[in-house]
C-alpha cells in the first residue's frame, strides 16, 4: 500500500475547546454568566466582535464588492456606531455569489482545499427548488453553533439524562444534524435522531418515544400535532401518558396551546438558520425568545427603506454574526418580519428578546393591494378545533379578468363536520383577520399533504403561488 499522502487535520486539535466555552460558555456556566450580565458587558463583547469580523469581511471577496460598491474602504467602520453604514444584502445577493463563483459563492473565506489544514463539514439550506444553497463550516465555527444550540435546549428545559426525539430530517440540512450535535456536546441529553415521518414512518415514532421513554421532542409544530393525533387516534395511545415534559419547536404563526394541550407539555420557540446559527430560544417563561447577544446582532429594519426601527417596531430581520470566521453574516437581510419586545422577561435575564416570526416578507402575497402572510393563514386554522390545523393556500388568476384568487384548503378533524358551516365561519373570519375575501374548502383529512409534505418532509409548503 502506498503511503497516505500529505496531512490529516484532527478535529480535537484544530480548535482550543476551553478557551472556546470560556469566550462563548454553554449551559451550564452560560445561565451565571452571559445570561445575566450587563447590557454594559454585551455591547463591549459585541464591539470586540463586530469588529474582528468586520476585519475578516474585507478578506472574502463578496464582502470586499458589496462593501467597495458604496465606497467603504478598510478602517471606515470604526466600531458598532457605525454598523448602520454597511450595505445589507438578501438571499439574493448570497445566490448570485453562488452563481459568480460557483459551487460555493466567493461569500465563504473558505474552500473545501482548507481541508487540508482543518476539517470541515457541508450543510446547507433548507429544501427548496433546485440545488439548496451549501455552506461549509469550520471547526470553531462549527462548535460555536453546537454551544448556541446547547443553550437553546437548556432554556428549554432539557436536563441531562433526558431523551430528545428530534423529527427534522436528516441529510442536507442542518435540521436533525445541527441538533444532534448540539444535544450530544452540550446538554448531557441525548439524541434520538428518528428524523422525519420520511425516515422514521410516524407510528414508529410513538412506538419508539413509548419504549425508549422519550421525554423531549424536537419537531415543526405541523409534525407535533401530526405525532399525537396519529398515537391518539390510530394507534389508541393517549400523548399525555408518554409523559413528553418539554418541547422545542419554531412556533412562528402557530397556535402554541393547540399543541401544548395535545401533548399536556410547554411548547417552546427558537429562531435559527444555516447561515447563522441557533440565534434566540424561549425560556421557560415562553414569551419571547432571548437573542444570543454574544454571539450574533439582530436588527429590525423597515421593509421599504430599510431604516433601523426601535424597540417594539415590526419589521425585517438583519443578521450580523459575531463569532462566525468561515463565512460571516453581516447585515444579512433574512427577509423574517419580527420585532424586538422592549420589556425585560420576568425570567431575569438581561438579553433581549425577539418576538415570534410573524411570516416571510417574501412569501407575503400581495392580494388584490393587501399583505397577506399564509403564516396568518395558519393561526387562524389552527385555532379552530373543526380542523386538525392542515392547510394550504392556493393563490392563482381565474376569470375573464383574470382576477387574483387566493383558495385556502382546510383539513377536516372529523368527517362528520358540517363543512358548509365550516367553509363559511372560517371565510368570516380570514375576512376579519387578513382584510381580505378568500375562498375556503374543507377537505379531508390527509387531502392537503400532496402539496405541502407534511407526512414525509420537514419543509412544510404552505403557499402554492400559481400567478
Ligand atoms: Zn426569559
Amino acid at each position: 500500500m502506498a503511503a497516505y499522502e500529505g496531512n490529516v487535520p484532527w478535529l480535537f486539535r484544530a480548535l482550543d475547546y476551553e478557551a472556546l466555552a470560556r469566550e462563548f460558555p454553554p449551559p451550564p456556566n452560560y445561565f451565571g454568566e452571559v445570561f445575566r450580565v450587563s447590557r454594559d458587558e454585551i455591547r463591549a463583547r459585541q464591539e470586540q466582535r463586530f469588529l474582528q469580523t468586520v476585519r475578516r469581511g474585507w478578506e472574502i471577496p463578496f464582502f470586499r464588492r458589496h462593501w467597495g460598491a458604496v465606497g467603504l474602504e478598510p478602517g471606515d467602520i470604526r466600531g458598532l456606531d457605525d454598523l448602520t453604514r454597511l450595505p445589507p444584502y438578501t438571499v439574493k445577493e448570497l445566490r448570485e455569489s453562488i452563481e459568480r463563483a460557483p459551487p460555493f459563492g466567493d461569500f465563504m473565506g473558505i474552500s473545501p482545499s482548507d481541508g487540508a489544514r482543518m476539517p470541515l463539514v457541508l450543510q446547507t439550506s433548507g429544501g427548496t427548488t433546485g440545488l439548496p444553497r451549501p455552506m461549509l463550516y469550520a471547526p470553531r465555527d462549527r462548535e460555536t453553533m453546537a454551544i448556541l444550540g446547547g443553550r437553546r435546549f437548556a432554556l428549554h428545559g432539557v436536563q441531562p439524562g433526558d431523551r430528545m426525539m428530534v423529527t427534522y430530517s436528516l441529510g442536507l440540512g442542518n435540521g436533525g444534524m445541527a441538533p444532534r450535535e448540539a444535544i450530544w456536546r452540550y446538554t448531557g441529553a441525548i439524541p434520538v435522531m428518528t428524523g422525519s415521518g420520511a425516515s422514521t414512518p410516524t407510528r414508529r415514532q410513538i412506538e419508539i418515544a413509548k419504549a425508549w421513554k422519550v421525554n423531549v421532542i424536537l419537531g415543526f409544530p405541523s409534525y407535533l400535532r401530526h405525532l399525537a393525533i396519529v398515537a391518539k387516534e390510530e394507534m389508541g395511545i393517549d400523548p399525555h401518558s408518554l409523559g413528553i415534559r418539554t418541547l422545542g419547536s419554531h412556533l412562528g404563526q402557530e397556535d402554541r396551546k393547540r399543541i401544548e394541550d395535545l401533548w399536556n407539555a410547554p411548547c417552546h420557540d427558537s429562531y435559527g438558520t444555516h447561515e447563522s446559527g441557533m440565534m434566540a430560544a424561549e425560556c421557560g417563561e415562553r414569551a419571547g425568545m432571548h437573542i444570543q447577544e454574544d454571539a450574533v446582532i439582530l436588527e429590525i429594519a423597515d421593509t421599504e427603506t430599510g431604516e433601523v426601527l426601535p424597540e417594539g417596531k415590526k419589521g425585517a430581520v438583519y443578521i450580523t454574526t459575531l463569532y462566525r470566521w468561515g463565512a460571516p453574516q453581516i447585515r444579512f437581510n433574512i427577509n423574517d418580519i419580527s420585532r424586538i419586545i422592549p420589556e425585560r422577561c420576568p425570567c431575569g435575564g438581561t438579553l433581549r428578546r425577539l418576538d415570534r416570526i410573524f411570516g416571510r416578507n417574501d412569501t407575503m402575497v400581495k392580494l388584490r393591494g393587501v399583505n397577506v402572510f399564509p403564516e396568518a393563514v395558519g393561526a387562524v386554522v389552527v385555532a379552530d378545533a373543526r380542523s386538525n390545523g392542515e392547510y394550504v393556500c392556493i393563490v392563482e388568476r381565474t376569470g375573464a379578468e383574470d382576477r387574483e384568487e387566493m383558495t385556502v384548503q382546510i383539513e377536516v378533524a372529523d368527517a362528520a363536520t358540517d363543512r358548509a358551516a365550516m367553509q363559511r365561519d372560517f371565510a368570516q373570519r380570514f375576512k376579519e383577520v387578513l382584510g381580505v375575501r378568500v375562498v375556503v374548502q374543507a377537505v379531508d383529512r390527509g387531502a392537503t399533504d400532496r402539496y405541502t409534505g407534511t407526512s414525509t418532509s420537514s419543509k412544510i409548503k404552505r403557499l402554492i403561488d400559481r400567478r
